[in-house]
């Protein structure tokens, strides 16, 4: 399983595609991408192999921000309606998540009893409860950090907001993830072999941190909002 995330220019769609060919051989059941751009949020899932997945995704895709997702379903069988990306019932907010979320069953009794799930899987938990806290922060940002200090368990997650075409929201806890720096793009990604086509330039992140992934910019943050500074390093492996 794995995840790929890209801001940047308009061959997004190529770059998660490419990355989630790289990362199959970490294993998966399913695979899914959701692409953001001036027509809105599109999502597209599918069963099986990244082929079935490109051949379903719309080639006239034009956009400049999106994640992609390879699942090993934990929580939830192997199908379309649980392969990520998952959306909150708005359809505003757009998660992918590897790993396991433990309180999820808690998180929904506490906070989400009025929402209908459309899947069967603990991800959905993450990205209904940052709608949730949306409503009550108005700020996106204040959302997806207090939402992830109430997450127990294991996560590497990448978050797009429809109304928002300049961030993605990445946070992780005991699953890899890293972003990835280039010149007028960002991406993130389990393992850098996924994107080496498009950097070498890799910033480390360390578990509970909130990244806010610019186009022009990265900025890694404690869950208190304290700025971090972070020099990337050269990952040193053929492409
Ligand atoms: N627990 C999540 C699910 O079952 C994510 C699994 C994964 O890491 O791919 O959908």
């Amino acid at each position: 399983c794995g995840i790929v995330g890209y801001i940047g220019q308009n061959d997004t769609k190529e770059i998660l595609l490419t990355g989630l060919e790289k990362l199959e051989y970490r294993g998966y059941d399913s695979a899914g991408i959701a692409t953001l751009g001036e027509d809105g949020v599109h999502v597209t899932k599918v069963k099986g192999r990244i082929a079935a997945l490109r051949e379903k995704v719309d080639n006239e895709n034009d956009a400049t921000i999106g994640i992609g997702h390879t699942r090993w379903a934990t929580h939830g069988v192997p199908s379309v309606q649980n392969a990520h990306p998952h959306q909150s019932s708005t359809e505003r907010f757009t998660i992918v998540h590897n790993g396991v979320i433990e309180n999820y069953m808690a998180l929904k009794k506490e906070y989400l009893e009025d929402v209908d799930f459309v899947s069967e899987t603990d991800t959905e938990v993450i990205v209904q409860l940052i709608e949730k806290l949306y409503q009550k922060h108005k700020s996106t940002k204040k959302a997806f950090g207090e939402a992830m200090s109430l997450l127990k368990g294991s996560y590497a997650i990448g978050l797009i907001d429809a109304e928002d075409q300049e961030t993605l929201y990445v946070s992780k806890n005991k699953s890899p993830l890293l972003v990835g720096l280039g010149e007028g793009f960002n991406l993130i990604a389990s393992d850098a072999m996924a994107t080496l086509k498009e950097t070498n330039e890799y910033l480390e992140i360390f578990d509970k941190e909130i990244v806010l992934v610019n186009r022009s910019f990265v900025e890694v943050q404690t869950l208190d909002g304290e700025v971090i500074n972070r020099e990337p390093f050269i990952a040193e492996i053929d492409a």
